[in-house]
């Protein structure tokens, strides 16, 4: 089955016309892809080219299979592709409006010490369509349409790795902002990167402005390769490089996120060598507490000290945050619901 979802509304156009359909029909199915409608919901669409399309073709290529709400209000989905695959996807609510954190990949093969998303390894890449399926389902689920959207921003930091699916994340990126669709400014989304310095120079050249966060988790080569293997590839001072030229291109302040660890990357020394690091550079440093995974046996820093290291920074003249945790009664750090739905599902 292909997806509708993955079409832009010119290739919709396309499409359609190869069945003699005029081009308002494409913009009819669009926004009712959009709008997450199933087959039966469509009814604006002729009963004769609904099944004819239906032998090939689904409209929106995830279903909710699990929804949890936390304490917070923060909301977590299970979602279910058409292959069985299941990604999750995370609905934080702000004062602004709603953000949605999805998934690009099911799994990941970047395998930081820290992170649950990679300990299955990488199953598979998610299209476009599918990445932009989680949007749709959520938007559809809290009350939203294309008007009053109730998803209003989206990370990209769930599972897996943007810069290793690039074309689909690029993808994903134009559909969001289409004018027929739910129409989300990129002003309004982030996307998070482990660092693939080729990932950001092809976003700078399809001048794709969004929100560009780098998991950074360490200020030298030697404590990044032993968080993230992926440093090997791309060391610390090519990231920082590629995260000036982006500044440069976009005019955006970048984020650099930095997940505390206990007693790996968050000693005073540790601090000094993140100043040197980004001095002169008007990034934002976001001081992450790891929310521990099991698995990887590694402990968080205590609240009091994340925030020393935070104030430590900011003496030194960095800007930086620490990041509020949201949805840690259900499994909010990347990848955990996911493994432990798996993993109940096998038992
Ligand atoms: N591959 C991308 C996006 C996914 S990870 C990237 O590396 O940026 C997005 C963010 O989630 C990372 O910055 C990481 O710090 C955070 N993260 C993942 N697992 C976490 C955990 N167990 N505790 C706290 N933050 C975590």
């Amino acid at each position: 089955m292909k997806l509708l979802a993955d079409f832009s509304l010119e290739e919709m156009s396309a499409l359609l016309a190869g069945y003699g359909e005029k081009p308002y029909r494409a913009k009819q199915l669009f926004e009712a892809v959009q709008l997450g409608k199933s087959w039966e919901e469509m009814t604006t669409i002729p009963k004769a080219l609904k099944d004819t399309l239906s032998s090939e073709y689904t409209p929106v290529g995830c279903r909710i299979e699990k929804k949890l709400v936390s304490k917070d209000g923060t909301v977590k989905y299970l979602f279910t592709l058409s292959d069985g695959n299941i990604i999750e996807g995370v609905v934080m609510r702000y004062r602004y409006g709603n953000t949605i954190c999805v998934s690009t990949q099911v799994g990941c093969r970047m395998n930081c010490a820290f992170c649950a998303s990679g300990l299955g390894g990488l199953v598979r890449n998610l299209s476009a369509g599918e990445i932009l399926g989680e949007v749709i389902c959520a938007n559809r689920d809290l009350g939203g349409d294309l008007k009053n959207r109730a998803i209003t921003n989206v990370v990209l930091m769930g599972s897996g790795e943007p810069f290793d699916n690039y074309d689909e994340v690029a993808k994903f990126l134009r559909l969001l902002n289409a004018e027929n669709g739910l129409h989300i400014s990129l002003r309004n989304v982030s996307l998070s990167t482990c660092g693939l310095v080729l990932g950001v120079d092809r976003l700078i050249a399809d001048e794709l402005w969004v929100t560009l966060t780098f998991s950074l988790h360490a200020p030298t080569d030697v404590k990044r390769s032993s968080i993230m293997p992926v440093n090997k590839a791309y060391p610390v001072a090519e990231v920082v490089e590629a995260a000036k030229r982006y500044f440069k291109a976009s005019g955006r302040r970048v984020i650099f996120e930095y997940t505390l660890i206990k007693g790996k990357n968050d000693s005073q020394q540790d601090a000094l060598n993140l100043v040197s690091l980004l001095r002169g550079f008007p990034a934002h440093v976001n001081i992450i507490v790891l929310n521990p995974v099991k698995e990887k046996g590694l402990k968080s820093t205590p609240r009091m000290e994340a925030n020393a290291f935070c104030e430590r920074l900011v003496k030194e003249g960095l800007s930086a945050t620490v990041r509020r945790t949201m949805g840690a009664d259900i499994e909010g750090a990347c990848g955990q619901l996911r493994r432990k739905y798996i993993g109940e599902k096998r038992d």
